[in-house]
């Protein structure tokens, strides 16, 4: 069959398209049963697009037990503690395309849904430059309670995503994420960041298709390596399935406002939209 990949006409966004749709994939889970809400969001599970979104560094929460890992709320807001505007983006192209979309609840901070689980920066101590107090000297019971709790859940809802999107088409798994402009005192200069590891069909054919706008600087596996396996969702959910993938990174002072996030899910939206065309990247393959 081949993929499904209409376009809807661009819309604002809705904070209770978000509400509707928090839909555990089986029973509730261990932070629903004491009250922290659900680890994952499923947006729009009915989605009928090829693609299908993935949000890890979608929110700055931390569990009211963690006391804000003893972080005052100016961090928390700071990109250290989420993707600043990659959620928004990621809402919005959801609506867009009609995709299913899914997203983790809780920081980085307290867990990076996107390590490896015996990675350094899994639960991490310091992040550019600020001391977690909360992440210091954790105990294994801690850190496997964390796993358990609020990792485990929201990549079994990615699999069980990915598990039924398979039985009507290959789906293209598409992490979005978003950078700080400036790091260690380096401007960057890439407006969108477009990595892969192995499997270079999307990722080549997306940057191709961005860069036909010369106003746009698109670097590729920049500012990070997709190469890099402290990663773990495309490696995971996309190298693991032979599932065509990609993980995007939009600079962050160009999506922080509602404004931006349009421009960027359009822009984005669009191009998806013409790989789609191309069907021999929709099969399975393992790189
Ligand atoms: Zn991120």
């Amino acid at each position: 069959m081949a993929p499904s990949l209409g376009y809807i006409s661009p819309m604002e966004h809705d904070d209770t398209a978000a509400a509707e749709a928090k839909i555990p994939a089986s029973g509730a889970t261990a932070s629903e049963a004491v009250g922290e809400g659900s680890p994952f969001e499923i947006l729009n599970p009915g989605g009928v697009s090829a693609y299908v979104f993935n949000c890890d560094h979608a929110s700055g929460r931390i569990p009211d037990r963690y006391g804000h890992l003893g972080l005052d709320d100016a961090v928390l807001g700071r990109h250290i503690a989420w993707d600043i505007g990659a959620a928004d983006v990621t809402r919005r192209l959801s609506a867009h395309l009609d995709a299913v979309a899914v997203f983790s609840s809780f920081s980085r901070l307290l867990i990076d849904c996107n390590r490896q689980t015996d990675h350094p920066t899994l639960i991490p101590p310091i992040s550019d430059g600020v001391i977690i107090p909360g992440n210091a000297d954790i105990s294994a019971a801690d850190r496997a309670a964390r796993i358990e709790r609020y990792f485990d859940p929201y990549h079994r809802a990615l699999d069980g995503v990915l598990n039924s999107a398979v039985e009507a088409q290959v789906p293209a798994l598409v992490s979005v994420h978003s950078f700080t402009p400036i790091m260690d005192g380096y401007e960057r200069p890439w407006h969108i960041g477009v990595l892969w590891n192995r499997d270079p069909r999307l990722a080549k054919a997306l940057i191709a298709q961005l860069r036909m706008n010369t106003d746009l600087e698109v670097g590729e596996n920049e500012p990070y390596s997709g190469r890099d396996m402290a990663g773990f969702s495309i490696h995971h959910h996309g190298g693991g399935r032979g599932i065509p993938h990609l993980l995007i990174e939009l600079r962050q002072d160009l999506i922080d406002t509602n404004h931006g996030a349009e421009i960027w899910a359009n822009r984005l939206g669009l191009a998806l939209v013409a790989l789609g065309q191309q069907r021999d990247l929709f099969t399975i393959e393992h790189f």
